[in-house]
C-alpha cells in the first residue's frame, strides 16, 4: 500500500501548501510522476481521489492533473545526458525486463553511448512532485 502512503503525504503537503498561500478552496493540483518510480499510477490516482474527500471544503473541487517525467540519465565521467528510453533500446528483452523489476542494475548492464563508462546516474525520472497548485482565497 505504498501508494496509499504517498498519496497521504501529497494531499498533507498541499494542505500545508494552500494553508501557507491562503488559499480556502484548491481548484488544480498538478503532480508530476518519474517515469522510474515504481508505483501503480493507477492506484495512485485513485488513492488521490479518495484522499480528497477527507477534506472536502478545501480540495472537493479540486482538479487532479499527472504527468510523466521522463527519466534522464548522466554519465559522471563525461557529463553526457540521454534518455533511459533510449538506454532501454540497446538491451535486449530480458535485461530490459530486470531492470523493470530493479532499476538499479541498470548499472550492470547500461552503458555511456559517449565514453561507455558504466558510471552514470539518474538525473530526472524519480520521485512524485508536486509541481503546482491553483485555488481561490
Ligand atoms: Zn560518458
Amino acid at each position: 500500500m505504498h501508494e496509499w502512503a504517498l498519496a497521504e503525504s501529497v494531499i498533507r503537503t498541499v494542505e500545508k501548501l494552500a494553508l501557507d498561500e491562503g488559499l480556502k478552496k484548491v481548484t488544480k493540483i498538478t503532480i508530476m510522476l518519474g517515469e522510474l518510480q515504481q508505483i501503480d499510477s493507477d492506484i495512485f490516482k485513485y488513492a488521490m481521489e479518495e484522499l480528497k474527500k477527507t477534506n472536502p471544503q478545501l480540495l472537493g473541487d479540486a482538479k487532479l492533473d499527472f504527468n510523466v517525467e521522463k527519466a534522464i540519465l548522466r554519465c559522471r565521467i563525461c557529463g553526457y545526458e540521454w534518455g533511459f528510453d533510449t538506454a532501454l533500446d540497446e538491451l535486449d528483452e530480458a535485461e530490459r525486463e530486470s531492470i523493470h523489476f530493479l532499476p538499479e542494475l541498470a548499472h550492470t548492464f547500461v552503458k555511456c553511448p559517449n565514453c561507455g563508462s558504466p558510471d552514470f546516474e539518474l538525473k530526472t525520472g524519480r520521485g512524485v512532485t508536486i509541481q503546482t497548485i491553483e485555488g481561490l482565497k
